[in-house]
């Protein structure tokens, strides 16, 4: 079978309720082909700062790489072909993924929406960078739709949300949501790192921009930062893409080929994370260490019917609440021997990370606590080990420290 796929191809519809099949099949063959050159199944990673000209104003499409490189647009084909779009706009991070955003789309006396509970990154950028230039933020539980209609104003220019939230997995509903911005005039853009288009398609909940930070599931192997946009709005990805050179964010070749290979696996991969994480879930529920599970493909999560309606399964990180607070999780998450205490989600690797202590760590305690970010919160991101170890590993930390 021979399949090809260009950017902007809108993806065959599927009959697998679980799992798109020709999400797998683009994920594998989306991009521009084999090297016409030489044959070469993966396209080379093109290392190089600059390429030379034919002459004045005559080139084959890339001048500089800060402004382009072929091996990053492979990249950016590749990921706009899974949502149906012209090509992404890659960076070299999640967090300048979000900074180009809101300084292609905010100006001075602007406000965004977001949701009250999102990465850390992401309230440093707009309550301490951001402010600074006179973009207001407020911060609203975007799950409450009253709360959202109220917080928009005719000066709102962008909504940002972040479903699954980081780290509660609080999800907001995205069509409502991307109704209201809409008729306030304001863009939506859903952060959808925790699921992917492999579980959650943004746009055609109605979203404006599918924000991600590649550095999670999609290259998913610990090795690369980097993040991107996914738009249908052609006008704004010009514009995403003149900044994106102007600013000096741009991925870099070596991070954009790993993350090309890993995107590969990225279907197969997320299934097996959610398989395993559904089975980590139910024990960590049984568990008497554990006061709280909150993960979207339980029937105790309290969105669990919206998890269903907009979501293909509920991805594999998982939040909980131990008994006992701060210092049980400390000593928990110490115990652990399999798991890996470290700030990242979504690698093949098994790794837990303390909200309270870590990536959520400057927002100030009654707020985090107001949130549901206490001291006992620990968030999961389950790997690609066997579930049975990784079960055993928590099975006996829990024990030691929750004793
Ligand atoms: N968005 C979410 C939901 C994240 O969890 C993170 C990082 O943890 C980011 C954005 C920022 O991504 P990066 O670390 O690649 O800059």
């Amino acid at each position: 079978m021979t399949v090809r796929f260009s950017a902007g191809d809108l993806r065959p519809a599927s009959d697998d309720a679980t799992l798109n099949s020709s999400l797998a099949t683009l994920a594998i063959h989306a991009g521009p082909g084999p090297d016409p050159t030489t044959g070469a199944i993966l396209p080379p990673i093109c290392q190089s700062t600059t390429f030379v000209q034919a002459g004045v104003g005559r080139h084959k499409g890339y001048t500089y790489t800060r402004t382009g490189n072929p091996t990053v647009a492979a990249l950016e084909q590749a990921l706009g072909a899974l949502e149906g779009a012209p090509p992404a706009v890659c960076t070299s991070t999640g967090m300048s993924a979000l900074t180009l955003l809101c300084l292609a789309l905010l100006k001075a006396g602007d406000r965004v929406v977001l949701s009250e509970i999102v990465y850390g990154g992401t309230v440093r950028l707009l309550r301490d960078i951001l402010s600074n230039f006179g973009v207001a933020a407020t911060f609203v539980d975007t799950a409450d739709l009253v709360a959202v209609k109220r917080a928009l104003s005719e000066r709102t220019r962008l909504v940002l949300v972040e479903s699954p939230a980081n780290p509660t997995l609080r999800l907001t509903d995205l069509r409502a949501v991307s109704e209201l911005a809409r008729a306030a005039g304001a863009l939506l853009a859903v952060d959808n790192t925790f699921l992917t288009a492999a579980l959650q398609e943004p746009l055609e909940c109605g979203a404006d921009i599918s924000v991600y930070s590649t550095t999670k599931f999609i290259e998913g192997h610990n090795s690369t930062l980097g993040g991107a946009l996914v738009s249908r709005d052609t006008d704004l990805l010009e514009r995403l893409r003149l900044l994106q050179g102007a600013l000096g964010v741009a991925q870099s070749p070596f991070d954009a080929w790993q993350t090309l290979r890993g995107l590969k696996t990225l279907p197969l991969r997320i299934r097996e994370h959610t398989r395993s994480a559904q089975r980590v879930a139910r024990f960590l529920e049984e568990h008497r260490a554990v006061a709280a599970v909150y993960y979207p493909g339980l029937e105790s999560f309290a969105q669990y019917a919206l998890a269903r309606e907009q979501q293909r399964e509920a991805g594999g990180v998982i939040a909980f609440d131990l008994r006992g607070g701060g210092d049980v999780a400390v000593r928990v998450l110490e115990s652990l021997q399999l798991c890996s205490l470290a700030e990242n989600l979504g690698s093949v690797e098994s790794l837990v990370t303390h909200p309270a202590t870590m990536t959520h760590s400057q927002i100030p305690a009654p707020e985090r606590a107001r949130l549901g970010i206490g001291d006992g919160l620990v968030r999961l991101s389950v790997g690609l080990e066997d579930p049975v170890d990784i079960i055993a590993d928590l099975d006996r930390a829990l024990n030691a420290g929750g004793a």
